[in-house]
């Protein structure tokens, strides 16, 4: 597998960066994650756009311009022959000599990519659909920027793991659910309208989420945005999740509690298809 360091293509297993490293010592760095199906790169303005975004709200200075990062995603694509899978990109404020915390007045960012090979389209999880658990919402106040920094998210997922779900939806001080620990969080009530949460500081506006609105939409049902509780999503008629690893996949049960029929409801069904059908249209064309 071949990666992508600050300008050079390398095997993966070779591929380093300091230890002084702002990104390894900080967590001072943002990342980016998008779909590639059919060797093509789904929904890839959104996610450019994104990027910078967090880069400009951290200050970190873009060692590419936004043309030539799309160019080294296609890079990374061709060399690894990837035809269904994911690339990530991650840009750090880079190494100083000092581990001071303060912005360091000459440090060059870090720019690593690397793409991996992931059945996006047909997955096991999207037929069953997945079990999720709620945990404290532990981050911080700019849940808005896509930084690097995850530990809140490495232990949410954590625990849904050890308690025998696939996502942990990461719920705030006042019962609302904020999101998953690497999602957005849809409910589907019982009137047929879907919620998940305004987009603010509290959440990342999810790529696949903005796409999935509009599909919605198109498909002529409502879509409100605006905080759920946990007791509220209990009682829905469907969830799901979405991602750009995940699409859309449907979330059956919420702390041991079946969703619904406790099967993938068929709205759910219905988004995750005409999202495919979007992707791989808007991608080809
Ligand atoms: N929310 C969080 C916390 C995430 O980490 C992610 C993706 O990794 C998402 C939402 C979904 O965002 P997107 O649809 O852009 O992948």
């Amino acid at each position: 597998d071949i990666a992508y360091v600050n300008g050079a293509y390398i095997p993966i297993d070779e591929a380093r960066v300091s230890i002084l490293d702002r990104g390894f010592l900080f967590a001072d760095g943002v990342y980016e994650v998008a779909a590639v199906i059919g060797g093509r790169l789904i929904d890839n303005d959104s996610h450019l756009s994104r990027l910078e975004r967090s880069l400009r709200e951290l200050r970190i200075e873009n060692p590419v311009p936004m043309t030539g990062i799309a160019e080294i995603e296609a890079e990374l694509i061709a060399k690894n022959g990837l035809s269904e899978g994911l690339v990530y990109l991650q840009i750090t404020r880079g190494a100083a000599a000092e581990r001071e915390f303060g912005f360091p007045a000459e440090a060059a960012p870090t720019f690593v990519a690397f793409a991996q090979k992931k059945n996006i389209i047909a997955s096991p999880a999207a037929e069953t659909g997945v079990k999720a658990l709620t945990v404290p919402d532990l981050r911080w106040a700019r849940r808005d920027i896509k930084s690097t920094a995850l530990l809140a998210q490495v232990l949410a997922k954590q625990a849904a793991l050890e308690g025998g779900c696939q996502e942990a939806w990461m719920v705030d001080q006042d019962g609302f659910v904020t999101e998953g620990s690497s999602s957005t969080a849809f409910i589907l009530t019982r009137e047929d309208v879907l919620v998940t949460r305004l987009n603010s500081s509290a959440v990342l506006p999810g790529c696949t989420r903005r796409a999935v609105q509009v599909i919605a939409e198109r498909e002529g049902l409502t879509v409100e945005e605006r905080s759920f509780s946990v007791a509220e999503a209990y009682e829905a008629k469907e969830a799901f999740l979405t991602s750009a690893s995940n699409l859309v996949l449907p979330v059956v049960s919420l702390d041991g509690r079946p969703i619904g029929s406790g099967a993938p409801g068929d709205t759910s069904r219905l988004l995750r298809k005409r999202y495919i059908e979007w992707a791989t249209n808007a991608a080809s064309a």
